[in-house]
């Protein structure tokens, strides 16, 4: 085996073409095989795994230190769509206004985050185009009683985003929501002016022009990790079935087991306690139609196959 120095702790923030690229704790970014590691586990590396690198001594003059992965730790979990390990947390981004949010879109997003068991935060972009708070009122009016984390900020203004910034540190999350609502100018925001892993080639301008996505780390200015997720293709509801709807809709699906019926589908049935809470205002009407329109979704492609 060749001389190396000590084992380095990492992640791996990109993979291209065989090549890992982990960002490691000396402050370095190594081009790394993970030679043998397949072979020897069975584990192939995936961006957002925590791993060991062997530096290479005298790697040469490359654009990059070389370095081998020796060993992957065990992942935390797995984010597929796109593959990233060791996702701590997902931040969905809406704006408030240009585009107005798409709640039902949102709810979508949020029952599939829920599902999944990912803690989820929702930030509503562009409060400067909402001087009188009207448009915030009402985002917090509708989602206030799911207990997720609502933060509002203006990429613009930069207002509100050290308190995203400070949400963000020592983590990594993952960022969606749909495209013109400010993801990019946060982003670029919280990765701050100095982008030294990439070898001094700026890759802040690059969002958005790949014609092929890998999935790809961005290290924050203030520690911490975003995976840019692709976005908003592709959310149907297939993967569900309607008895997990109400329990992907946090406030509906904790009143449900004082329903009459078992197995209420908390639409038409007499003594549903979900619907005596809508009335009560302790579930938003919104919330409540979007679970109605994903539930009748789900049943009736069940339905039809
Ligand atoms: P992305 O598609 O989600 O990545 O959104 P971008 O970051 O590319 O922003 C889309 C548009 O919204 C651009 O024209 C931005 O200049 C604008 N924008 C971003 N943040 C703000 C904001 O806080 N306020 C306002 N008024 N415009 C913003
Ligand atoms: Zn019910």
């Amino acid at each position: 085996m060749k001389e190396t120095e000590a084992l380095q702790n990492g992640r791996i923030i990109r993979g291209v073409g065989g090549f890992y690229y982990v960002s490691c704790e000396d402050g370095i970014l190594y081009e790394c095989k993970a030679r043998g590691l397949f072979r020897k586990e069975g584990t192939k590396p995936l961006v957002g795994d925590l791993c060991r690198v062997a530096p290479v001594k005298d790697s040469g003059p490359g654009a990059y230190p070389v370095g081998n992965i020796e060993e992957i730790l065990p992942r935390k979990s797995t984010l597929l769509r796109p593959a990233v390990a060791n996702v701590d947390q997902a931040l969905i981004i809406f704006s408030l206004k240009s585009p107005e949010p798409n709640f039902g879109l949102l709810d979508t997003f949020l029952l599939r985050m829920e599902l999944s068991g990912l803690p989820v935060m929702i930030a509503f972009n562009k409060t400067d185009l909402d001087r009188e708070g009207e448009l915030e009122k009402e985002a917090e009016r509708i989602y206030e009683s799911t207990g997720y984390t609502i933060l509002f900020f203006s990429a613009k203004e930069q207002e509100g985003v050290e308190e995203i910034q400070k949400r963000l540190t020592g983590k990594c999350t993952a960022v969606a929501g749909p495209s013109g609502v400010g993801k990019s100018s946060l982003i670029n925001l919280l990765q701050g002016n100095v982008r030294m892993e990439t070898g001094g080639v700026s890759r802040k301008t690059s969002r958005g022009k790949h014609t092929t996505r890998h999935s790809e780390l961005i290290r924050l200015s203030g520690g911490g990790y975003i995976c840019d997720t692709p976005g908003f293709t592709s959310l149907g509801t297939d993967e569900f079935e309607k008895e997990d709807i109400a329990r992907g809709f946090r406030e509906i699906g904790k009143w449900q087991d004082a329903c009459r019926f078992a197995g209420c589908s908390h639409i038409a049935e007499p003594d549903c306690a979900v619907k005596e809470k809508l009335a009560e205002g302790l579930i938003s009407p919104e919330r409540y139609d979007s679970y109605v329109r994903l539930y009748t979704e789900c049943r009736d492609r069940r339905r039809s196959r």
